[in-house]
């Protein structure tokens, strides 16, 4: 049945003929056309008969098919309205798929879930629209309860920002973000001729399996990891006090009681280092 199923390159190329569809940049826009890469993505998820699963920009079904074959159920969200009816035409078969036409950014994922989704938890599945992927996955970390691993295709330089350890050239912000509420790894990177169009960056998938929620889930936490890495050639201290921020003394003196010298970068501090110089300067 391998030629029935909608990852193939004739079955894409159908799709965007019958939709009258032409893929729109803007909405980062890449379908799948790679069955290997398809099934990697849903095992890599490890995606079972027991699991919902929420899905992010199902394009014209691809990826959405392979789920709805693995899962219990699938909820996929798709914010262009071109694609409904092509997606609805796709799915047809598979009763266990339910199409919401929405901007996930403006989406209550854990309401969606519960309505949908038996209660939860669910499983987060995507080959995401790269210009948005930051975002998306911040949302879903810091906002959700019922989400607990992400499984995501994106640009391969956002990739190895996720997981970057501290002192490596990526590490940044996000780093410390993404890893404060998951434990992530790159599952494997990805061509860019598993697409139609290619896009003219590389990608990769990460898995992101949520970790319990720690005292580090804090707000204020994470407004000051992303001021102490604002300029990133500066000490922290520098970063820190620029801009109306922290005094600077109390910053020296947070970063003493830490056992840190005064002119550390933050690039240099990994999440806990950060979280407790963050600890003296807010008690
Ligand atoms: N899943 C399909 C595949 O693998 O072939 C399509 C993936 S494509 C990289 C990203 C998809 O996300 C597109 O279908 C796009 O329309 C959709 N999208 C873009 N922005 C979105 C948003 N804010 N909310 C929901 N879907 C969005």
């Amino acid at each position: 049945m391998e030629n029935k199923r909608l990852y193939t390159v004739a079955s894409v190329k159908d799709s965007i003929r019958r939709g009258g569809l032409k893929p729109i940049k803007s909405l980062g826009q890449n379908f799948l056309v790679d069955g290997n890469i398809v099934r990697k993505i849903c095992d890599t998820a490890n995606i079972t008969k027991e699991d919902t699963v929420l899905e992010i920009g199902p394009g014209i079904g691809t990826l959405t098919e392979e789920l709805a074959l693995r899962a219990k159920r699938v909820i996929a969200v798709e914010i262009d309205r071109h694609l409904i009816p092509v997606l609805e035409e796709n799915l047809a078969p598979y009763e266990n798929v339910r199409l919401i036409h929405a901007d996930i950014l403006e989406t209550d994922a854990d309401a969606l879930i519960q309505k949908n989704g038996g209660g939860g938890p669910a499983k987060v599945v995507a080959n995401l629209p790269y210009y948005i992927t930051t975002p998306i996955l911040t949302g879903l970390l810091e906002h959700t309860r019922l989400i607990q691993s992400i499984t995501a295709m994106m640009q391969k330089e956002v990739a190895e920002r996720i997981v970057a350890k501290a002192g490596e050239a990526a590490y940044g912000s996000l780093s410390v973000f993404v890893q404060s509420f998951a434990d992530v790894q790159i599952a494997f990177s990805v061509p860019n001729t598993v697409f139609i169009p290619k896009p003219n960056v590389g990608s990769a998938v990460v898995h992101m399996e949520r970790k319990e929620k720690d005292e580090r889930f804090d707000p204020a936490f994470f407004a000051f990891v992303r001021k102490a890495f604002s300029l990133r050639r500066k000490t922290m201290a520098n970063a820190l006090s620029a801009n109306d921020g922290y005094e600077k003394r109390a910053v020296i003196q947070a970063l003493q009681a830490a056992g840190l010298p005064e002119n550390i970068r933050a690039e240099a501090l990994h999440a806990e280092k950060l979280f407790s110089v963050f600890k003296v300067l807010r008690d």
